[in-house]
């Protein structure tokens, strides 16, 4: 991957010093000298569904646009729009170029981006992270054009790690709290979801980067912000609580690329309170441990036992023994049986 700016902003300063000029002229005071603004356009509002208009995930994913191979679509400012100025005296010569994404290798516009939107489910794109094969380099943030980072909970104190936890996997990592913490936006980006899931993540936030990644933020007390609202890195989108499946406050924050999750700790250093690189490298060992969280776990049934005392014993919900299991709560277990228990 050649092209590795997400967003980029470049300016290019050509100064002329007044010796080299052959006429004479007045020494130039930088201080009066106007730059251009930035302007950041909106993405293209047609493409995006609203929850109101949603009614067939079938159609996201034959509406996905992260296709390999795509050319390069830059977009750049028109001309008029400050995009380019000459000083009346030719001292100062500005170029600004923005409105640049690359997504998975490819330059793709806003509008592609946002033509895959879905403000209901966490992962709508469909692509298993245990194929992905290619190495893409993820810049996090930039702050030459202003897009920057910050922790999603400013003790960032981890309660439970990414990993194996109770017989399942945990995609993403615990942050203790007290109830009514702000929690902030990791990245700039555009709120994606907010809803609420009494039996996982409770009132929820899923926010949508430039930079290509997916935050999502659970079990909140209260969400500030609405779908499709741009939100800056460091601003509160919450308030922590303890609401859905969770046994005390705690922020439960993910990261996710395409859909799939990565470790929060190979991006952030949270003891340390910082940002672990500028440009990340994801690559297909961010995705192995997929192999092991979709290990299938079985007991087999012993004497006097119950769906709910295996339940119990591993922590697992009733409701879930009788999904995975094609099961009822009241259902005798014959011994020697194998209940799948993950
Ligand atoms: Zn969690």
């Amino acid at each position: 991957m050649k092209f590795v700016h997400c967003f980029t902003l470049l300016i290019t300063l050509f100064y002329f010093p007044a010796y080299a000029q052959p006429h004479n002229k007045k020494k130039k005071d930088f201080s009066e000298i106007k730059v251009p603004a930035v302007e950041y356009t909106l993405p293209d509002m047609e493409n995006i569904l609203f929850e109101d208009d949603y009614q067939d995930t079938s159609r996201v994913s034959e509406s996905y646009t992260f296709v390999p191979e795509r050319e390069p679509n830059m977009l750049y400012e028109d001309e008029e729009d400050s995009a380019f100025f000459d000083d009346e005296e030719g001292d100062l010569h500005v170029v600004e170029v923005n409105e640049q994404m690359n997504i998975d290798s490819i330059w793709i516009t806003y509008a592609q981006y946002f033509a895959i939107w879905d403000s209901k489910t966490i992962n709508p794109y469909k692509i298993d992270g245990a194929e992905f094969k290619d190495t893409i380099r993820l810049t996090l943030y930039d702050s030459l054009s202003g897009l920057n980072w910050a922790l999603p909970h400013f003790e960032s104190k981890i309660n439970s790690k990414f990993g194996m936890r109770r017989y399942r996997w945990h995609y993403g990592i615990d942050l203790d709290l007290n109830i009514g913490d702000p929690i902030s936006a990791a990245f700039d980006g555009i709120v994606r979801i907010v809803q609420y899931d009494s039996r996982g993540y409770g009132r929820y936030i899923v926010l949508r980067h430039y930079n290509g990644l997916e935050t999502l933020y659970g079990h909140l007390t209260k969400a500030l912000v609405q779908v499709g609202q741009l939100v800056k890195a460091g601003e509160t989108i919450g308030l922590g609580g303890s609401t859905g499946r969770s046994t005390g406050p705690h922020l439960h924050f993910e990261i996710r690329y395409e859909g799939n999750a990565i470790d929060p700790e190979y991006i952030f250093d949270f003891q340390n309170k910082t940002l672990k690189t500028q440009k990340f490298d994801l690559m297909p060992l961010h995705f192995s441990y997929l192999k092991e969280a979709r290990k299938v776990f079985y007991h087999t049934v012993r004497k006097g036992e119950s769906l709910g005392s295996i339940s119990r014993k591993y922590k697992v919900p009733l409701s879930t023994l009788c999904r995975l299991n094609g099961m009822t709560p009241k259902t005798i277990l014959r011994v020697g049986r194998k209940i799948r228990i993950r």
